[in-house]
């Protein structure tokens, strides 16, 4: 290849190889391969070793290996299904290829005397080792050298490992020619000891012979560890450039407001904001004080308060003669926040109004003229908010609460929500998920972090307790006696399916039980099924203390706020993920009473399903659930699915290589600092088209 070969070349679509056509760019295409550079970032998922020719008196059932032999014997063999065998040796022992599917040249080619080459898996024949269907190199090399490491990679439909093989062997060679120059800072990789990219894929897709197959598939492998941090960093860098664009494309207005409302807010209300609290709101503030739009995710967790954040960042922006959108992610959570904004803020003055799918026609009309004409200052809803044709008159802020329930394009596309060429809206998100700070960094390296570590005081701690189904009447006394002290009880049932059909059934049967057993009780019910208006009654009599227990499917799990409430049963919690249960239990505990929790399982427990329970008897630190969360199930639970789709990371693995993020992020801070465009040419390298997605 000349040495001419422009830096471009590995850019560019893989048709530009000598020999790939538009057949197998489809092919390719099925397997994420668009571009050359893709095709090197095609990593073997494990490796053959072909390294040294085996001797067959020393191989194994189950292993792979390669081997040379003369033949002694072909023939066909009848059966109830034909086929070849062909009995070879080496001195050192024998062993039958065995072919099902074969020629009738096939049989001649395998002639005794021959000396063949063969590749496959050793088998426990009938009669002695075999191996079937292996590659046979017939009159092959009769070298005792072996064919080194052979990679494997993913493969699909009519693109098997030679024609991969071959492929990426071009695209080696023209990454030879090209010799790119290398991305990751001189310093970073002397630090770490790095290779160079051309040496990381020259030595992932063609190891040398001498190389250990275990540590080639390992993390460890320079190599490979060259291309995580690389990966990594260009994801980082994805998701900072996307903010500064967002930061210059459109200013955002200024609300730094008279801090008439939001003192009368402060005086209303009948408690103190908690140092954190204060300290949030101070940054919030400051953040909306200025020119470029404020992207700050606050994380807290359950009852830490971060609804009168919510509220004081609404006034400062209604202060400012600009309107806020809320978005919850239930129908049950919105009408709360409507119904807590509506009784907070109304008698200051300020509209609230709500906004849901459901609301009936004419309704739904008059809100959208009311928000249209600016005669709104405060609409709650959910993403209904952002999906349909919703006009704002003027629009400051947008609220997004639980964002864990929302993935990463909802979040995204939101923030074109309001934007107009000259003016995007500040945007507050709230989750109540705190993920661990190293995966923050990365997933949310397009906002500012603010965390509310601390609870409003007097609370105690939810005591929680697993209990086995089998002293489910013990339970159920405990609920009696909880509301005979003038206190509130949840009962929550689980069900793995999703139908709200079956969850609607299983709660009702329950209810039907518990209203037996517990007469004296006012009991209600309210699931995924009921109509918003009833389901918003029921809500209101639990909240105003006209119900003692309520009967409930896990739609009460993100953000209901009774604290009267201090007895939570959960049913086959074993279900659940830990994430989830916590947020659950987070609905007691608000008040100043000790309150519990009862895990009411369903014996036998399996060992991981034991664990889980007790790191949430253990812990009542969201952070450190999390924390074991991510643990057991990694990121893309805790961040939801949609969020993992566009995180489709090659090499790199956010839980296990998390210690390299502050590495990465330092590296980030210089790049964008001193070489902007490497940074281009890194995003551009391993996130390509899919940077597009923050643009939905
Ligand atoms: P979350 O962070 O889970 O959304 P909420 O905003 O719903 O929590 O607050 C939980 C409860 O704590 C509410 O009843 C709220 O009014 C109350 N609360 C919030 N801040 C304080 C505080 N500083 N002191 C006492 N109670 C508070
Ligand atoms: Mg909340």
């Amino acid at each position: 290849m000349p040495a001419a070969a422009d830096r471009d070349a590995l850019g560019r679509p893989v048709t530009t190889l000598p020999g790939v056509g538009e057949r197998q760019a489809q092919r390719l295409a099925q397997l994420g391969v668009h571009t050359v550079q893709d095709l090197l970032l095609h990593l073997p998922l494990r490796y053959e070793d072909r390294s040294r020719v085996r001797r067959l008196g020393e191989l194994r059932p189950g292993e792979q290996a390669l081997i040379t032999g003369t033949v002694e014997i072909t023939e066909v063999a009848r059966g109830r299904r034909a086929r070849l065998l062909c009995r070879i040796t080496d001195g050192t022992g024998a062993l039958t290829l065995v072919f099902f599917h074969f020629h009738a040249n096939q049989q001649r080619r395998l002639a005794r005397g021959i000396r063949i080459r063969c590749f496959g898996e050793v088998r426990e024949g009938p009669s002695g080792l075999q191996m079937i269907h292996p590659e046979v190199d017939v009159g092959g090399s009769d070298a005792e050298g072996g064919d080194g490491l052979l990679p494997v990679y993913p493969a699909t439909q009519g693109l098997n490992q030679t024609g991969l093989r071959r492929l990426v062997d071009r695209a080696v060679a023209l990454l030879q020619a090209v010799q790119p120059e290398d991305l990751l800072p001189d310093d970073l990789r002397a630090a770490e000891q790095l290779p160079t990219f051309t040496e990381a894929v020259l030595t992932l897709h063609r190891p040398p012979d001498d190389s250990s197959v275990a540590r080639l598939e390992g993390p460890e492998e320079p190599a490979r560890r060259r291309l995580i941090i690389e990966e990594l960093l260009a994801h980082h860098l994805t998701l900072r450039r996307q903010r500064h664009h967002l930061r210059d494309r459109a200013a955002a207005p200024v609300l730094r407001g008279n801090g008439r409302l939001v003192s009368a807010f402060r005086e209303s209300l009948s408690f103190a904001l908690t140092g954190a609290q204060d300290r949030v709101d101070r940054e919030t503030a400051a953040d909306m004080a200025r020119r470029a739009p404020m992207l700050r995710l606050i994380q807290g967790d359950v009852g830490s308060g971060k609804t009168v954040i919510a509220a004081l960042a609404a006034l400062r922006s209604v202060e400012s003669g600009l309107q806020t959108a809320i978005m919850a992610p239930t129908e049950l959570l919105g009408e709360q926040h409507y119904r807590n904004f509506r009784d907070w803020l109304a008698p200051l003055g300020v509209t609230v109004t709500w906004l849901s799918g459901r609301l009936p026609p004419a309704e739904r009309r008059q809100v959208l003229r009311l928000l249209a004409d600016g005669d709104i200052d405060i609409v709650v809803g959910t993403h209904a908010l952002f999906q349909e044709n919703v006009v704002f008159s003027r629009l400051g802020l947008v609220v997004v609460d639980e964002q864990h329930r929302f993935g990463v394009h909802q979040r995204l596309a939101l923030r074109e929500k309001g934007q107009t060429e000259q003016a995007q809206p500040h945007q507050l998100i709230m989750t109540a998920t705190p993920i661990p700070r190293t995966l923050a960094m990365t997933a949310y390296a397009d906002l500012d972090v603010s965390v509310i570590d601390e609870l409003p005081p007097g609370r105690t701690p939810v005591k929680t307790v697993a209990v086995p189904d089998t002293r489910r009447d013990e339970v159920v006394e405990a609920v009696a006696n909880a509301c005979a002290d003038d206190r509130q009880a949840y009962w929550v049932c689980t069900l793995i399916e999703e139908s709200d059909t079956l969850q609607a059934q299983a709660a009702a049967e329950t209810a039907e039980r518990l209203r037996e057993a517990l007469p004296h009780l006012r009991i209600d019910l309210v699931h995924g099924r009921l109509k918003a208006a009833d389901k918003d009654a029921v809500m209101c009599a639990f909240a105003a203390g006209e119900r003692d227990l309520l009967v409930a499917t896990t739609v009460i799990e993100v953000g209901v706020d009774v604290p009267n409430a201090s007895l939570m049963v959960i049913e086959n919690p074993e279900r659940l993920g830990l994430a989830q249960l916590h947020q659950l239990r987070g609905r007691v505990g608000r008040g100043t009473t000790a309150s519990s929790c009862v895990l009411l399982y369903r014996a036998p427990l399996t060992d991981a399903a034991r664990a889980r329970l007790s790191v949430l008897r253990e812990s009542g630190d969201g952070f450190e659930i999390a924390r074991r969360d991510l643990a057991i199930r990694g990121p893309g639970e805790l961040l939801g699915t949609r969020q993992t789709g566009a995180w489709q990371l090659r090499v790199a693995d956010l839980v296990r290589d998390s210690e390299l993020i502050p590495t990465v992020q330092q590296a980030a801070d210089r790049l964008l600092q001193h070489h902007p465009h490497v940074a281009d040419r890194l995003i551009d390298r391993w996130v390509g088209e899919a940077a597009q997605y923050g643009r939905v």
